[in-house]
């Protein structure tokens, strides 16, 4: 049996990989501060007594025992990223340095939920690993994806200068049950307010395309690449290669609800990427993964996650 730190483990994300690592027969450290998690997510494993819980943000050091680390603690939406600037920065640039450290003293393999902000707004596309970016230092995203292109940094840095085992995966949009119903993010947002009727919410013209993962076939493709050989650090594009635009994707999400609400157009945010689909190939031929489940399929178990969340 591990002993697996789980950090964000009460996040949307986090919650679905503690589920996973409790049914392959670990024990779990779920560790988190609440910002954007919730004890809901995670309520229905409290009872189990491989399962344990600690509130604690990952910017101050943690002392504890274990065998593997994934690092998921940070806001990911921008509207709750960009709600406290400097404390996402922290939670990315000192919470790595804290759990590299930790990983260090107890020698365990060390996992990185990165993502694929580190490529910016691309010029390149679909984005391959090997892209170095095009993010903007100084803007409203900056926090978050200079943040998470330092964490790379030192997870390479401690892997060289230190040997550490690392695995770096950079996640596309995900989504799935347990993001928070005012999370901000596309998804989420459309999907709740279909339910309310209330008018769909498209940023600029919805030209704008992304490349929606759910939430299963991500954890999947952790688990996997946590598994691989030690010579094998990542950092390996996680996400589903099939690419929408957000209209596209509100016109599904009415679709599949069978709602009336209205689609209606507001500001695009500073820096929005126009365009983003991975390019998975490595994430194929190393850990032999691509994703399942596609956006009908992952659209209609999200709404009826949500049709039961706002039915309460
Ligand atoms: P989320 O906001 O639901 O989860 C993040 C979790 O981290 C929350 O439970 C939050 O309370 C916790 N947290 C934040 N700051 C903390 C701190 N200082 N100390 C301890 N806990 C802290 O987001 P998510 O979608 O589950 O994302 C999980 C990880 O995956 C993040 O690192 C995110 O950057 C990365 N990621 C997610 C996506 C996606 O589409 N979901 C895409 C790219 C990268
Ligand atoms: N978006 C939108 N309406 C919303 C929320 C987001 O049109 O209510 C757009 C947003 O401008 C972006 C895309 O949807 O172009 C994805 O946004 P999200 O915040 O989910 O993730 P990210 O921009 O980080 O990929």
């Amino acid at each position: 049996m591990k002993r697996i730190l789980v950090t964000g483990g009460a996040g949307f994300v986090g919650s679905h990989l503690c589920q996973r690592l409790l049914q392959m027969g670990n024990e779990v450290l779920c560790v988190d501060n609440y910002f954007t998690g919730s004890k809901a997510n995670i309520a229905h494993m409290l009872s189990n007594p491989y399962f344990e819980l600690m509130r604690h943000d990952v910017t101050f050091p943690l002392y504890v025992e274990v065998d593997e680390i994934y690092n998921l603690a940070c806001p990911a939406s921008p509207v709750h990223y960009q709600y406290d600037p400097v404390q996402t920065t922290k939670t990315s640039v000192h919470g790595a340095i804290n759990m590299l450290g930790l990983a260090k003293r107890t020698n365990a393999k060390i996992f990185q939920a990165s993502t694929s902000e580190v490529y910016g707004d691309p010029e390149v596309h679909p984005q391959p690993e090997s892209y170095w970016g095009r993010v903007n230092p100084i803007g409203i995203r900056s926090c978050y994806d200079e943040g998470k292109r330092c964490a790379e940094t030192l997870f390479f840095d401690y892997n060289r200068q230190h040997k550490i085992k690392i695995k770096v995966a950079r996640i596309f949009n995900t989504y799935g049950p347990n993001m928070h119903p005012d999370d901000g993010r596309v998804v989420s947002n459309f999907i709740v307010q279909a339910l309310k009727g209330e008018d769909i919410t498209i940023y600029g013209e919805g030209e704008q395309t992304r490349s929606f993962c759910y939430v299963d076939d991500l954890i999947e493709g952790f688990v996997r690449l946590m598994a691989t050989q030690d010579d094998v650090t990542g950092p390996v594009n996680l996400g589903n290669p099939h690419e929408f635009t957000i209209r596209q994707l509100a016109e599904r999400t009415v679709q599949l609800t069978g709602s009336s609400s209205q689609l209606i157009f507001k500001p695009l945010p500073e820096d929005d990427p126009r365009q983003r689909q991975p390019d998975i190939s490595l994430a194929r031929e190393l850990l032999q993964w691509e994703p399942d489940i596609q956006l009908d399929e992952g659209l209609e178990k999200t709404i009826k996650y949500f049709e039961g969340l706002l039915a309460v």
